[in-house]
């Protein structure tokens, strides 16, 4: 099967009118192909070259149209840095229709009836980091939204700077939102409300149809969901750094990448987003702020479900799921094996011991899988080392229960403990050369993105070290 033969369809067009906006996407002066992910084709049951489908590019482009595909920008509000906006949707997506249970959607195909201000308009800088981080997070074994492809141009796009459009074509299961949800509940149109409950339903928890009270079933599934893909987050050291409401995806993935970034040297309130002045969306403000989400989600859904019940439901799953996956992530990433309730205070012992010892998250737990008793192997990563040494004793005493041998659990440390991590400053360097028409290290990062913890020998120069003046930066919105 070919990209260009596919045949969607547009279940979302049978809610009300007012749920989106029929429109048709705008296109880019002079579009040319940078990037194609196979691996997100196979979800679609493509098994021949993306890079030879001739019409790709302008299908992207909105020039081409898939059979079937019916474009639409999808209606919703949010709580954005705490504040109930009413109205937002896609002010820069425009929806191509389904299939094979997944929904295809163009990010930076030009203007909505959701654009408010905005150009409609995405730029390669944001383009690739979004494409990127897309498939790097589907790689790290988290729920995400994927991305298929992805197209460069000459149109100019005003930011800071002048900058070049892009499109990417961004693919997943669901494009709801806890904010299209909060639109209809805000706007009282409840029957709207209802309707809408029923499409996520069909859609992301088809088990549920015939069941009773299936409204707070599925709110419960969708607050185990969220709590799992934020543990995710937070067992690998992603900061997403915009979790307003309208970017809590319905099903729980992660979706909308800004300007998210990995922790380099462990600081559990990193805040990556530059406009983030208070902190609110800090690395380890995600657990309690995902909770405060799934709160505005029960009371938008409260005409249709009883919210006391819907609170309970919260307070019962959420942390509990949290803190299941969490443990069950970090206790695979520190080689763990023997289940021992004692672990949870090793591992928040060490979360502490790490930040004050300054020590790259991720290149610890690389340098861990290693870890042969020889402690200078992990402490000459850090700039203080007595904080860590002590724990390192506390590990060391620990592994004596694990039966397994040492080789065995190196193994199986290495292929759960990234080697390659899209930090900024790696992102960066690709972006720099993709302004100078130099793709081929968008495309080498793409190969690292799907399959971390492998080795890449040719690629080794793409997990090298923070230079310090990169080190837990902040990025600008804008994109
Ligand atoms: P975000 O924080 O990127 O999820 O965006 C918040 C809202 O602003 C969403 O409704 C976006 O569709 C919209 N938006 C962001 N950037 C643009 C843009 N350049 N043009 C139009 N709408 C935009
Ligand atoms: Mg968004």
């Amino acid at each position: 099967m070919k990209f260009s033969q596919l045949q969607l369809t547009s279940p979302y067009l049978k809610l009300e009118p007012l749920s989106f906006d029929k429109v048709d996407p705008t296109p880019l002066d002079n579009p040319f192909l940078i990037s194609v992910s196979p691996d997100a084709g196979m979800l679609l049951g493509i098994d021949e070259s993306l890079w030879e489908d001739e019409k790709l590019v302008n299908i992207l482009n909105g020039t081409d149209k898939l059979e079937g595909s019916d474009t639409f920008a999808m209606c919703y509000a949010g709580h954005q840095f705490g504040y109930f906006v009413p109205r937002l949707g896609d002010g820069r997506a425009i929806n191509l229709g389904e299939v094979n249970g997944q929904n295809l959607q163009l990010k930076g195909s030009g203007l909505t009836l959701y654009s408010r201000q905005g150009d409609g308009r995405a730029v390669l800088r944001s383009s690739i980091r979004e494409y990127l981080m897309s498939e790097a997070m589907h790689g790290l074994g988290i729920k995400t939204t994927r991305a298929l492809a992805l197209i460069g141009s000459d149109t100019d796009v005003a930011r800071e700077q002048w900058e070049k459009g892009a499109i990417v074509l961004r693919l997943s299961p669901t494009w709801v939102r806890f904010g299209s949800f909060e639109f209809f509940n805000a706007s009282r149109e409840l029957k709207m409300l209802q309707e809408l409950a029923d499409y996520v339903i069909a859609e992301s928890f088809p088990h549920l149809t015939d069941e009773e009270n299936c409204y707070l079933k599925m709110y419960a599934e969708i607050v185990k969901n969220t709590a799992e893909t934020i543990a995710g987050w937070l067992s690998v050291g992603f900061n997403h750094g915009v979790m307003n409401t309208d970017n809590m995806s319905i099903d729980g993935r992660t979706i909308d990448y800004g300007p998210f970034a990995f922790l380099d040297d462990y600081k559990a309130y990193y805040v990556c987003n530059h406009t983030d002045t208070d902190g609110r969306y800090s690395f380890t403000s995600q657990k309690g702020i995902g909770y405060w989400n799934l709160e505005r989600l029960a009371v938008a859904m409260s005409p249709i479900m009883n919210h006391e019940a819907a609170v309970e439901v919260l307070d019962e799953v959420y942390y509990t799921a949290y803190d299941n996956e969490y443990f069950r992530r970090m206790t695979k990433r520190l080689g763990l094996y023997e289940v021992d309730e004692k672990d949870r205070h090793l591992i928040d012992s060490m979360l502490g011991r790490l930040e004050n010892s300054s020590i790259d998250f991720n290149l610890f737990f690389r340098k861990l899988s290693r870890y042969d008793g020889d402690k200078s192997s992990i402490l000459d990563i850090a700039v203080y080392r007595k904080p860590l040494e002590s724990w390192l004793d506390d590990y060391d005493s620990r592994l004596k229960k694990e039966t397994l041998s040492q080789e065995e659990r190196h193994q199986k440390m290495l292929a759960v403990n990234p080697k390659y991590i899209l930090k900024n400053h790696i992102l960066q360097e690709a972006i720099d050369l993709a302004k100078a028409d130099d793709f081929s290290m968008v495309n080498d990062l793409l190969k690292v993105a799907l399959s971390p913890c492998e080795e890449h020998e040719d690629l080794e120069h793409l997990c090298k070290p923070t230079p310090q003046r990169a080190k837990n930066i902040k990025l600008s919105c804008s994109s």
